[in-house]
C-alpha cells in the first residue's frame, strides 16, 4: 500500500531534488560515465565539460569564477577544509580563530578539533535577535587571528548575520572570512566580491540539487587563499581535494545552482516568502502566546520558527504529523535537549522545547499552508484546553510570581 506522505515543510534540513536537476544528472549515470580526469579520449572529455560547465554555473551563483570553485562532498567537508584548511596553512600567523556559538556543527566540531591541536577559538554570543554584535567581533580579532567563520543564514532560525560588514571588518583587519552560506543560496542573492567573503561553503542538497555533493569556494585574488588539503590522493581540483570528480553529482549541483540563479532574480522566492508570511500570519491570527525565534527582519524567507507556548512540544510533534516540520528538541541528538542555538538566543528551555521549525520550499503550495494552518491551529488549542497553565495564564494570573511548593 502506498505509505501517504505529510506536507513537506522542512526544506531547511533538505530540499526535493528538482526533477529538471534530476534530468540533467540521468545521462552521466549512464552512457556519458567517463572519468573527468582521463585526457587521452572522449568519455573523459566529454565528463570533463559536464564538470567545468557545473564549474561555472556555481560560480556563476556566488559571483564566482570557475577556477575558484573546489568540490567537495558537502558543506560538512567544506566546512572542515575551511577552517582547518586554513588554520593550518597559517599557523604560523598566527593560531586565533573566530566563530559564533551558533554555527553549525560542522563549523563548530571543526573548531573544537582544532582547539584539541592547540588553537584558541572564540565562540561569539549573538544577540536576542540571533544575529552578532559587530563591536564585539571587532573587539575579538587580535594580531594572531587568522579566521573568521560566520554563517550567512542560519539552518535552525533562519536569522541572516550581517555578512558584508564581517566582510569589510575583516579586510580592514587583514582576516579571512570563511562563510558558511549553505541555507542562503536557494533564496538570498550572494556574491563573494561584494560581501568580502574569502571562503564560501555550498551544499547541493539544500538547493534542489541531490545529496553528498558540495563545493567551497577559495578567493584566488586580493588574498589569494591557501589552504592545507585534507584529503591526499590524485592531485584533483589544484591539490586542494582529491578523489575521482562525480561527474553525475557535480552536474546536479551545477544545475541546481543555475535553477537558484533563476528562482532568485525571476521572483520564484517572492512566492516563497508569501507562503511563509500566509503560514504566519494565519497563526498569528487563530492563536495568541506565540513566539517567534530570531529576527523577523533579517531571516530567510523560507524559515519561519516559533514556540507555542502552553503546549507540550512531543505532544505537539505527534499532534501534528501531517505535516514534516522539526522541533527544538532533539535537534542536535536522541536525547531530548533544547537546541544550542535557541539556547544561545536566551530562549528560555520551557519554550525552547515548544519551538517548531517550518522550513518552505519550491515546491510547497498555498493549499498546503492552509491545510497545515488548520490542523497545528485546532491541535495547539486541544493541547491548551488540557493545560492548567495556560487556563491560569487567561485569568490573569502571573505565573511568575507563583512560589511553586517544592516536592
Ligand atoms: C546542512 C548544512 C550543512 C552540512 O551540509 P552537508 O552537505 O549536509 O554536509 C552545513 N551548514 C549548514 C548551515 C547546513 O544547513
Amino acid at each position: 500500500m502506498p505509505r501517504v506522505m505529510p506536507i513537506y515543510f522542512d526544506n531547511n534540513a533538505t530540499t526535493p531534488c528538482d526533477p529538471r536537476v534530476v534530468e540533467a544528472m540521468i545521462p552521466y549515470l549512464g552512457e556519458r560515465f567517463g572519468n573527468p580526469a582521463s585526457r587521452n579520449h572522449a568519455y573523459g572529455w566529454e565528463a570533463q565539460e559536464a564538470v567545468e560547465l557545473a564549474r561555472e554555473q556555481v560560480a556563476a551563483l556566488i559571483g564566482a569564477t570557475a577556477k575558484e570553485i573546489v568540490f567537495t562532498s558537502g558543506a560538512t567537508e567544506s566546512n572542515n577544509l575551511a577552517i582547518k584548511g586554513a588554520a593550518l596553512y597559517y599557523e604560523k600567523k598566527g593560531k586565533h580563530i573566530i566563530t559564533v556559538a551558533t554555527e553549525h556543527k560542522a563549523v563548530l566540531d571543526s573548531c573544537h578539533a582544532l582547539e584539541r591541536d592547540g588553537f584558541e577559538v572564540s565562540y561569539l554570543d549573538v544577540k536576542a535577535d540571533g544575529r552578532i554584535d559587530l563591536d564585539v567581533l571587532a573587539a575579538a580579532i587580535r594580531p594572531d587571528t587568522i579566521l573568521v567563520s560566520v554563517m550567512f543564514a542560519n539552518n535552525e532560525i533562519g536569522v541572516i548575520q550581517p555578512v558584508a560588514e564581517i566582510g569589510a571588518l575583516c579586510k580592514e583587519k587583514g582576516v579571512l572570512f570563511h562563510c558558511d552560506a549553505v541555507q542562503a543560496l536557494a533564496y538570498v542573492p550572494v556574491n563573494v566580491e561584494a560581501l568580502g567573503i574569502d571562503l564560501l561553503s555550498i551544499s547541493a542538497h539544500k538547493m534542489y540539487g541531490p545529496k553528498g555533493i558540495g563545493a567551497l569556494y577559495v578567493r584566488r585574488g586580493r588574498p589569494r587563499v591557501r589552504l592545507q588539503a585534507l584529503i591526499d590522493g590524485g592531485g584533483h581540483e589544484r591539490g586542494l581535494r582529491s578523489g575521482t570528480l562525480p561527474t553525475h553529482q557535480i552536474v546536479g549541483l551545477g544545475k541546481a545552482a543555475e535553477l537558484c540563479k533563476e528562482a532568485i532574480e525571476g521572483g520564484e522566492v517572492e512566492k516563497i516568502r508569501a507562503l511563509r508570511d500566509r503560514l504566519w500570519s494565519g497563526l498569528q491570527a487563530e492563536l495568541d502566546e506565540l513566539y517567534l525565534n530570531g529576527s523577523w527582519e533579517h531571516r530567510l524567507p523560507n524559515n519561519l520558527n516559533v514556540s507555542f507556548a502552553y503546549v507540550e512540544g512531543e505532544a505537539m510533534m505527534m499532534g501534528i504529523k501531517r505535516i514534516a516540520c522539526s522541533s527544538g528538541s532533539a535537534c542536535t541528538s536522541a536525547s531530548l535537549e533544547p537546541s544550542y542555538v535557541l539556547r544561545a538566543l536566551g530562549v528560555d528551555v520551557e519554550l525552547a522545547h515548544t519551538s517548531i521549525r517550518f522550513g518552505l520550499g519550491r515546491f510547497n503550495t498555498a493549499a498546503e499552508v492552509d491545510e497545515a494552518l488548520a490542523i497545528i491551529v485546532e491541535k495547539v488549542k486541544f493541547l491548551r484546553e488540557m493545560s492548567p497553565l495556560y487556563e491560569m495564564f487567561k485569568e490573569g494570573i502571573d505565573l511568575k510570581s507563583i512560589q511553586w511548593e517544592a516536592h
